[in-house]
């Protein structure tokens, strides 16, 4: 993977700015930073960088835009479309420069009295989160990778995650962002003013970005109050429909639904195995739900028919057991191999017969053995999970993506476009929207050096 030059130039000067030991070119060091979580995505970097503040992250990326070099910023390396990590085949200018924001530990006091933290980009989502509970607050963005997954990573991406029913995505957390632009420039938007209708919002754009506009470095979170005790509950049901109607007539007036999670049999087959789970229902059902709402631990906040097959908890214990099955879902496709992993949504009307229509399609290709579906129900958010095809092979993607289309859905809910799906973003986007896309980043980025090839595969167009 490392494609370093004996003597670079380039590489002294960011080992002036950040120290030689925070730029890495020896193979086994860079490799980590090379090829994605799920093993689908790889390619050669110029050298890994390791900034320690805004100001280095600056300085790096004056000297690589001034050398022609191609920066690609990464944080926790857990994201699934390739977005974070080298391209198989570098462009013209060159394997890219890994600018790992993972020493940007930044964590300020929580202010009380707005109720917003101040975090660095490099600060992981699981740190913040234990960080403002125990201040009293609760960060409105959670999901399976919150140990490695960064706080610059999720605004990147705007990630949702299993909270997105009670508090939206990272874009509604989200009142203002530091960044260093392609040019060196750094805009810093901190202040978490309740009120401040100044012009354009700097950090709405460059949220879902996806390192194509510029480097966050540190963002201002907007929290939450913590939520109560809970109660959890996985539920038996045999249809898309069914499992909707649970969503929306099984929780008690007044009582705030804080999660809405499917999990079909392909999946639960496999997390069991995986994980050495028993099937904790008393049948077996196509579709499993699992529902968690902020009731005080009593339980009083569902409201269950008798004839429903189901398993509730109302304490911790019980309740990180019933979460497993749902959270270990990406971790038991992944033990099949190289998976396609495709996170689409779906107009939540279309989504029983969209569901049917794509899995069955996707099982009768050649190429495919398995098929899962899992993900957050409330959201139309549908994790689509294949295994059989090569890494390269794109027709069962193709299938996937070009089925939810029809159905009026979106080619990327939370994971974002990426390298995977650059090719397919007129899918959902319009060509006037793309185009203007094109002007934003030709405008911040004209030499189109900030992760080419990620988002807009063509960006100059
Ligand atoms: P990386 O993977 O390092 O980078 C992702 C993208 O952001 C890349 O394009 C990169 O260039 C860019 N980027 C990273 N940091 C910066 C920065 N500081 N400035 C500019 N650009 C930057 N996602 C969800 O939304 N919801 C889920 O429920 C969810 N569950 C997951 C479960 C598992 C087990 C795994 C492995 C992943 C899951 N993801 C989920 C995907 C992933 O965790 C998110 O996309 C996350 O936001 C990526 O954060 P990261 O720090 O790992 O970013």
């Amino acid at each position: 993977m490392d494609s370093a030059p004996r003597t670079d130039p380039l590489l002294d000067v960011l080992r002036d700015v950040v120290g030689a030991e925070h730029v890495l070119t020896d193979p086994e060091l860079v490799a980590p930073y090379t090829v994605d979580w799920s093993r689908r995505f790889a390619g050669p970097a110029r050298a890994v960088v390791r900034p320690a503040d805004t100001e280095q992250v600056a300085a790096v990326v004056r000297a690589c835009v001034a050398a022609g070099a191609p920066v690609l910023p990464q944080g926790g390396n857990t994201g699934l479309v390739g977005g974070g990590v080298p391209a198989s085949a570098p462009g013209p200018a060159g394997p890219p420069v890994v600018l790992s924001t993972r020493r940007l530990t930044r964590l300020d006091p929580v202010d009380d009295l707005s109720g917003q933290v101040t975090a660095g980009a490099g600060v992981t989502l699981g740190d913040l989160r234990r960080h403002v509970a125990a201040a009293g607050w609760e960060y409105g963005v959670d999901f399976a990778a919150r140990d490695s997954a960064t706080v610059g990573g999720t605004v990147a991406t705007n990630a949702g995650g299993i909270r997105v029913v009670a508090f939206g995505m990272t874009r509604a957390q989200v009142a203002g962002v530091e960044a260093v632009l392609p040019d060196g420039t750094v805009v810093s938007h901190l202040g978490g003013l309740l009120k401040d209708n100044t012009g354009y919002d700097l950090g709405a754009l460059l949220t879902g970005s996806e390192g194509t506009l510029g480097v966050i470095t540190a963002v201002r979170l907007r929290l939450h109050r913590p939520v109560g005790a809970t109660t959890v509950v996985l539920v038996g049901v045999d249809s898309y429909d069914e499992a909707m109607a649970a969503v929306r007539t099984y929780v008690a007036p007044g009582t705030r639904l804080l999660a809405a999670e499917l999990v079909d049999d392909v999946g639960m087959d496999l997390v069991m195995a995986v994980a050495g789970l028993p099937w904790p229902l008393e049948r077996p059902h196509p579709l499993v739900l699992l529902l968690e709402v902020e009731d005080g631990g009593t339980g009083d906040g569902l409201v269950v028919p008798d004839d429903a097959d189901v398993a509730a908890a109302l304490d911790a214990g019980d309740q990180e057991r019933l979460w497993q099955y749902r959270e270990r879902q990406s971790e038991a496709f992944s033990s099949l191999g190289v998976i396609h992993k495709l996170d689409v949504s779906v107009p939540l009307p279309a989504l029983a017969r969209c569901a049917a229509e794509l899995k069955q399609a996707v099982a009768a290709l050649d190429s495919v053995d398995r098929v899962g579906v899992f993900g957050h129900l409330a959201d139309g958010n549908i994790h689509v999970e294949i295994s059989g095809p090569d890494a390269d092979d794109l027709e069962a993607d193709a299938l996937v993506v070009e089925t939810i289309a029809r159905h009026g859905g979106s080619v990327s809910a939370e994971h974002g476009i990426g390298r995977a799906k650059a090719h397919w973003l007129p899918l959902s986007r319009s060509a006037a929207e793309i185009a203007t896309m094109r002007r934003l980043k030709r405008a911040l980025d004209p030499d189109g050096l900030l992760n080419p090839g990620v988002l807009l595969d063509d960006p100059t167009g």
